[in-house]
């Protein structure tokens, strides 16, 4: 099989911790180029810019995005434009209209366009979706609540608007969630806690109702400290299915079920899964766009009270 030829845009956390190791271990993918304004990385040539790259390269016809959502767009368009297939990072962009933009761009070039979900690759996601799909869902409670300082230091995209604040990680969640519940769900009302220097919410409480009325509370938190808590439970007629550890493990009643144990890491391969689905979307011209998580993220913003919340400094920043 010969390997398809792809640039990665935007070097920083999510593309050395996952994006590169996953393209390493791909027969589908060749890293063959990157677009980074800090250099890229050791033997692999780098471009300052995207145009540049698409000037001098035509011989690469996918792009992975891993820029932050504000500026996804631009190059997504960029790419698109110039006849290259593309894979998007999540959230897939900085608003839904945009990401609209982008899928009629492409269908009507013929290209194909991944806006990927990293957490619905997650070792157990497929047999939660199939345990739930014959049973009658009563409640479902998320919890996801991380330490920004440890999982985001300084990312000052994530407190400018579209950086979706603690709705980063949140809508991993909600990725999970529309994938595995066997009926649709819509929000209600949210309460969203502003850090008073920043332009994204830090915490909050976000309420959904199912077919039936109310179905899922959602508590999220951005300043939690300790081990992180990444977890959906989702109580039925048949007992409560518990996802732990972003999607990793299942439990059924306390009993594990399903792909992962308990020592699976969060997002351990993950990427894997994405690029060997980006492998078989190209084979195929397809594309996948979903953006369900999205729409519930935007309607969070659309219903939610504003709170105040103290400050947030960033410690990396203050070092530095
Ligand atoms: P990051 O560490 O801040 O990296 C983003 C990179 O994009 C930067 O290092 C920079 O790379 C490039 N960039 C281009 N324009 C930029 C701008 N205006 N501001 C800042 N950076 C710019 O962020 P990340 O954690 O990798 O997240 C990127 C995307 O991946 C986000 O959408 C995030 O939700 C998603 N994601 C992150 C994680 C995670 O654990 N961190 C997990 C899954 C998904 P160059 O210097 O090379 O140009």
């Amino acid at each position: 099989m010969t390997a398809t030829r792809l640039a990665l845009v935007g070097i920083g956390k999510i593309a050395r911790d996952q994006h590169i190791p996953a393209l390493a271990a791909s027969d589908a993918f060749e890293l063959a180029a990157t677009v980074s304004r800090s250099g890229g990385i050791d033997g692999v040539e780098n471009f300052e810019t995207l145009e540049a790259l698409l000037a001098a390269r035509p011989d690469i016809d996918t792009i992975s995005f891993c820029t932050p959502p504000q500026v996804r767009y631009a190059g997504a368009r960029a790419a698109l434009d110039a006849g290259r297939h593309v894979m998007l990072e999540k959230p897939p962009g900085a608003s839904l209209s945009e990401v609209h933009a982008l899928q009629a761009l492409a269908q009507d070039k013929g290209l194909s366009l991944f806006a990927t979900w990293h957490s619905r690759q997650a070792a157990s996601v497929p047999a939660a979706k199939a345990w739930l799909a014959d049973k009658t869902v009563r409640s479902v409670r998320i919890q996801w609540k991380e330490d920004v300082r440890v999982w985001h230091p300084g990312q000052q995209w994530i407190w400018q608007a579209g950086g979706l604040g603690i709705f980063d990680p949140t809508i991993n969640a909600f990725s999970i969630l529309t994938e595995i519940l066997p009926v649709p769900v819509h929000v209600t009302c949210a309460e969203l806690h502003f850090p008073t220097n920043c332009e994204t919410p830090i915490a909050g409480e976000i309420r959904m109702d199912g077919p039936s009325g109310p179905l899922v509370t959602a508590e999220i938190d951005f300043l939690f400290e300790g081990d992180a808590l990444w977890r959906l439970a989702v109580e039925t007629d048949a007992g409560t299915l518990t996802l732990d550890k972003g999607g990793a493990v299942m439990t059924v009643d306390g009993a594990t079920h399903g792909g992962g144990d308990k020592d699976d890491a969060a997002i351990h391969g993950e990427y894997d899964g994405l690029y060997a689905r980006f492998a078989d979307l190209l084979a195929h011209r397809a594309s996948e766009v979903d953006l369900r998580p999205m729409v519930l993220v935007a309607d969070a913003f659309t219903l939610g009270k504003r709170i105040d919340a103290a400050e947030f400094i960033d410690p990396t920043l203050q070092e530095s």
